[in-house]
């Protein structure tokens, strides 16, 4: 979903006000950023709008091409992101026809805007799709971007869209259930995720409302942590600076060797000190490279650069003549199999090559136990129990 005018207090951001209310004023001191990942996003939205929109019939043949025209000359379209967005209005085609099929008038709704101002001041947003079939109310909300996975279940975006919905639908329907469900085409991610409205309607007075009115004063406690990173003043953030900055000064015993649990102590923080050191040297070199900004004892270098033929044509003519044979001045290699998808379609490469492509193990990672992937076995450990 996209709000294309931002909520003060947007479901977008809500994980970030609930669990840090005061950041929502201390961001108006910060321009909002632009970003082309989200002028993307806005595009792709825009694409799938028209698809889903004419497939209901609320288009003519002649209204879609001539959009679709139009949209194809946006510098955003690509055969690729057509592909990817293609992905996500099949998913939406499919849950309208199973809502159809399960009740003959259910409503199905495109890009509709949600208020959800009963629990938070002034909250509204965009639902892709909203689909209503006798208790059921179900929202399906598409994300672009490639980023990370993100989980549907207990998303507090998804949850105020919901809330949203029932407060325009709740006189006209008998909806007991939400689901809801976040597509992410490009990283291969559905998920999904069901509330009875009693527990919804609960969880906005109980945990929404006042984090929502603290929030809309500037008030309440800020906390830093994996929220701050969509946060506008994450670069100066006193509260985040000197959370991160805990670990650096952490105090460890006498001992020459570190212990097992101060490792744990220093894990537990790396992620988002990583995250902190590189938004920090980002936003210096910003400022460096965009307004001139000299920082004490820094300085603006080039950086290192690879050698590079200036005319490949040239270089190869000035082989050949030399006497060189063709095969040992080329390399012949198969394109690796994003470029494939690309240059044959996506479909054409699952047809052909679907036996022919696997996906091997990941190579183990250590993450925090509250990571949502299944612990693997330890081989090392496995052998050695084995013993
Ligand atoms: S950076 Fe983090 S701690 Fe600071 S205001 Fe933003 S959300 Fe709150």
């Amino acid at each position: 979903m996209t709000e294309k005018k931002h909520a003060l207090l947007s479901a977008s951001g809500s994980s970030r006000w609930m669990q840090c209310p005061p950041s929502v004023r201390l961001e108006e001191t910060v321009e909002e950023e632009n970003s082309e990942y989200a002028k993307e996003g806005t595009f792709a939205h825009a694409l799938a709008e028209l698809h889903i929109n004419y497939y209901l019939g609320n288009l003519k043949k002649t209204q879609f091409n001539k959009e679709l025209k139009k949209l194809k000359q946006d510098s955003f379209y690509s055969k690729e992101l057509m592909e990817y967005v293609q992905i996500y209005v099949d998913f939406a085609i499919e849950k309208i026809n199973e809502a159809r099929a399960s009740t003959k008038d259910a409503v199905t709704m495109v890009e509709m805007k949600f208020d959800y101002s009963s629990w938070v001041p002034e909250g509204f947003g965009t639902g892709d799709l909203v689909l209503i079939t006798d208790a059921v109310l179900e929202i399906v909300d598409l994300k672009f971007g490639q980023g990370v996975p993100v989980s549907a279940i207990g998303n507090t975006q998804m949850r105020l869209y919901a809330l949203g919905a029932i407060q325009q639908f709740e006189c006209l329907y008998d909806i007991s259930t939400v689901k809801m469900t976040i597509v992410q085409p490009r990283l291969d991610n559905i998920s999904t995720d069901e509330i009875a409205v009693e527990e919804l309607l609960k969880w906005a007075e109980e945990e929404v409302k006042p984090k929502a009115e603290l929030a809309i004063k500037g008030e309440g406690e800020f906390k830093s942590g994996q929220h701050c990173r969509f946060c506008r003043v994450r670069h100066t953030c006193r509260v985040r600076a000197e959370e991160n900055m805990k670990l650096a000064a952490l105090e460890f015993k006498e001992a020459v060797l570190l212990t097992d649990e101060e490792i744990v102590e220093v894990l537990k923080g790396i992620d988002e000190l990583q995250k902190y050191a590189s938004d920090i040297k980002e936003y210096a070199f910003n400022k460096a490279i965009n307004e001139g900004k000299r920082w004490e004892g820094f300085k603006i270098v080039e950086g290192r650069s690879i050698r590079k033929y200036v005319d490949e044509a040239a270089v190869a003519k000035a082989l050949i003549e030399a006497g060189f044979e063709e095969d040992k001045i080329y390399a012949k290699s198969l394109l690796t199999i994003t470029a494939m998808e690309k240059a044959i379609g996506k479909n054409k490469f699952k047809e052909l090559l679907k036996d022919l492509v696997e996906k091997p193990s990941g190579k183990p990672v250590l993450v925090p136990e509250e990571d949502k992937r299944p612990e693997i076995n330890n081989t090392a450990e496995a052998d050695f129990k084995e013993e």
